[in-house]
């Protein structure tokens, strides 16, 4: 098997931001390899079958990261759930955890002067992770009940545990006033191979948003999520010999949402420039952190040439990498 190795490994699996059906990058989503266990963040579209393309065995994954519940993050939660009996999820001992941010209860106010509109399912319009897993599960109820009276297939369950990440009461998290306040790294999940570290990012409206960090007898791996400059990526990323951080083109977003002035190109321009790191800023958080390697994903937009993303490496002296889909980057070159 492939996935097995004698060092850690980062594997990129789709390296493309935003909501958008791309051909030449699959949604967001990365594995973390140590030896034969593996972890993954985020499920954006096509990432099991990016892990599949990549010789990742899911039989030996043994938790999973969600930064942040937008689309592009999680689309591919379903086919994980839906697919990963047949993908040797059945051979795990125990429930692969799945951990992501929990409700943040209230619905956003409108951004700028766009006008309210109603919400989808006003019942429950703000679902945290575990309750997303659960969503998706009665979605495809007819399947699974079927597949499991017919098939003998496991329950769900068996194979699977969601969970909320819980932040303590000492961070004063606010969804409107404090998205990413000042905190130490919160500890989310450890076995004899890793620890996971979380902190919370800023990419307001969408909140909790979670930047997280793999520490492994080999060294360390931060991903950023989505998020705009923050303090706590920093913190989170001091020391680290990699961060894996998302960028936008700063300029696209001025060419292309900047030429009308509507309420939704001004929403749209405000909600690019905050919630995510313009190209010169990225290189400038790499350096603040001092880590040894950035590697650029989710870039939005994800089809433009490679040479501006090689402009974040104007304000960073260490190894810049641009992210490909199904690159493997060893943790320590
Ligand atoms: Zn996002």
């Amino acid at each position: 098997m492939k996935q097995i190795t004698s060092g850690t490994e980062i594997v990129l699996l789709g390296t493309a931001g935003g909501p958008r059906l791309r051909t030449n990058r699959a949604g967001i989503a990365s594995a973390v390899v140590v030896g034969d266990a593996l972890y993954l963040v985020d499920f954006g579209y096509g990432a099991c079958r990016q892990s599949k393309l990549a010789g990742l065995d899911l039989g030996h994954l043994r938790a999973g990261f969600v930064t942040h519940l937008h689309s592009d993050h999680i689309a591919d939660l379903a086919n994980l759930l839906l697919f990963g009996w047949y993908e040797n999820l059945e051979n795990v001992t125990r429930p692969v955890r799945l951990y992501g941010p929990g409700s943040r209860g209230r619905v956003a106010a409108p951004s700028a002067d766009l006008r309210a509109q109603d919400v989808v399912c006003p019942d429950d319009p703000m679902p945290g992770f575990a309750a997303t897993i659960g969503h998706l599960t009665q979605a495809f109820a007819t399947d699974i009940n079927d597949r499991m009276r017919d098939n003998g297939r496991s329950h769900p369950g068996r194979l699977l545990a969601a969970y909320d990440i819980e932040l303590p009461a000492s961070v004063p998290f606010d969804p409107e006033t404090a998205a990413a306040p000042p905190m130490d790294p919160l500890t989310v999940y450890r076995d004899d191979r890793v620890e996971v570290t979380a902190v919370l990012v800023q990419h307001a409206p969408m909140s909790p948003a979670y930047a997280f960090r793999f520490d492994t007898a080999d060294g360390s791996v931060v991903f950023s999520g989505d998020t705009g400059v923050c303090d706590n990526v920093i913190t989170l990323a001091t020391g680290a010999d990699v961060l894996v951080h998302e960028v936008i083109d700063e300029q696209w977003v001025q060419r292309t949402h900047g030429a009308v002035d509507t309420p939704r190109a001004r929403a749209t321009i405000a909600h690019h420039t905050t919630a995510h790191t313009p190209i010169p800023d990225v290189g400038r958080v790499a350096q603040k952190a001092g880590v040894g390697t950035l590697v650029l994903n989710h870039l939005v937009p994800a089809q433009i040439d490679r040479p501006r993303w090689h402009e974040a490496g104007e304000h960073f002296t260490g190894r810049l990498i641009v992210g490909e889909d199904l690159e493997r980057i060893p943790l320590v070159p």
